[in-house]
């Protein structure tokens, strides 16, 4: 085996792995942690070998492994386990190991030296007790590395591993599995959010997916859409939520209510090229008019690849409205807007919460609501929780509202038994 890593000369992860074996078949107590270092762009790595060639990049590696060999006791073992991630075994207790945790931070305060540049990292770190690393040394980089991953979900620098929140991300893979399954043995179902306009008339619903698996419960879709969107499970989940909001839509026009049904499309299905012909597809075999139906998406998919946008054009041909979701969440491009067909503008919650202030978070609000509508947009606000957050808004230009205090996600049978005018708005 090559238990050194050619480029920062330190030991590599088939060393890591012979140590920590070693250490378990010895049976001597297993004190202190494993400590798992990721550079967060480790992709600056590769930019960086691109540009400038190997020997900057084994100085600049070489430059990372020295910061950290400066810091570390000599009884430390520090490993270079992949690109930008590093391994350092230590014996501290708990108070000594969090001081040194701030040493590690510290270290990478500086900027480094490609030879060519200086470039600055930031970093996560996965702390995994030693005991539990040495008891299964064949699966403690994997623990360490989902540590450290629940930095990025937390905007945290360290996290120590635990077993809960692995085996409840493990439990959402395995359900995700099951997906095919799901959809034959309905354990999905949707429930439909109304929107009023501006006299309190039901002007709309959301359709929003529930999942209830007969093992693991309720999954909420914030939790299984984004692991879902990785993969082609998306697909089919989008084509399902399609048909089912679509068959909604009928019992709702058999009801009298001739009101729109929003759909949230994320980035995997506006990448399937197939998709726009799918929904003209459903639509007519249902003879639905194909403006009642609003496809949302956010500006995070709308732009994730030129596939989506040329999918929303396509969708934009086959005569539904697209509706930009949670806008005001993320990094607003406002000059990419206009390379998309958008009909309908969602303002987020986070914007909609400062409307009865008078101050900055006010003041942005009613500037993206003057934009928006020059720009011909129509305006829903979501979620609104109370009365006086109404009643501010009232005061504004917005064509649309929506959250907890106009009414929760309900079945369609309550959709249907709804009031002509859900809140009285004068
Ligand atoms: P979204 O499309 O922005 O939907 C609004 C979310 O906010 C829903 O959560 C809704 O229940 C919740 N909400 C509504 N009013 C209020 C309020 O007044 N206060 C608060 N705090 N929340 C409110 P839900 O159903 O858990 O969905 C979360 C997200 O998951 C959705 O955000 C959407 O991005 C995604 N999602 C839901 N269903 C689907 C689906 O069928 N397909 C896809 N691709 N994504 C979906
Ligand atoms: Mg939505
Ligand atoms: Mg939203």
């Amino acid at each position: 085996f090559i238990t050194t890593d050619p480029s920062t000369h330190e030991d590599n992860y088939v060393s890591l792995a012979l140590d920590l074996e070693e250490t378990a078949v010895q049976g001597t107590p297993a004190e202190g942690a494993l400590v798992l270092i990721e550079m967060l762009d480790h992709d600056l790595v590769r930019r960086i070998f691109m540009g400038f060639g190997g020997p900057s990049t084994d100085s600049l590696l070489n430059g990372l492994a020295g910061r950290l060999r400066s810091i570390i006791a000599p009884n430390f073992s520090l490993y270079y386990v992949g690109v930008g991630r590093f391994v350092i075994l230590t014996d501290l207790d708990d108070d000594a190991l969090s001081c040194f945790l701030y040493a590690v931070v510290d270290a990478f305060q500086q900027p480094f030296d490609s030879g060519n540049i200086q470039v600055k990292f930031e970093i996560a770190i996965g702390v995994l007790d030693m005991a539990v690393a040495v008891g299964n040394p064949a699966d403690a980089l994997r623990k360490a590395t989902v540590a450290a991953n629940e930095c990025r979900s937390h905007s945290r620098v360290c996290t120590v591993y635990s077993a809960e929140t692995d085996a409840a991300k493990i439990r959402l893979y395995r359900a995700l599995l099951e997906v095919a399954q799901a959809i034959s043995e309905r354990q999905f179902r949707l429930v439909f959010q109304p929107k009023v306009d501006a006299h309190g008339a039901l002007s709309g619903v959301e359709a929003l997916l529930r999942w209830t698996h007969p093992v693991y419960g309720n999954i909420a879709p914030g939790e299984f859409i984004p692991l879902a969107d990785d993969t082609e499970i998306m697909v089919d989940i989008t084509h399902w939520v399609l048909r089912e909001a679509l068959d909604a839509l009928v019992v709702l026009k058999n009801s009298g209510r001739h009101v729109p049904m929003s759909i949230n499309v994320s980035s995997r299905s506006l990448k399937d090229t197939q998709f726009s012909t799918t929904v003209a597809l459903e639509l007519s075999r249902r003879e639905i008019s194909p403006e009642l139906l609003i496809i949302e998406c956010t500006e995070y998919s709308a732009f994730r690849s030129s596939q989506c946008v040329a999918t929303l054009h396509r969708l934009k041909t086959v005569g539904v409205r697209i509706a930009l979701d949670d806008f005001g969440s993320g990094y607003s491009n406002l000059a990419s807007l206009q390379n998309i067909p958008i009909d309908h503008i969602k303002i987020d919650k986070s914007l909609i919460d400062g409307a009865p202030d008078t101050g900055h978070c006010a003041s942005i609000l009613v500037s993206v609501i003057q934009m928006c509508k020059k720009l011909g947009y129509r305006i829903t606000a979501e979620g609104i929780e109370s009365a006086s957050v109404l009643e501010s808004l009232r005061q504004l230009d917005i064509d649309e509202f929506q959250g907890y205090f106009i009414s929760m996600p309900v079945g369609l049978d309550a959709v249907c038994r709804l009031p002509h005018r859900l809140v009285e708005l004068e």
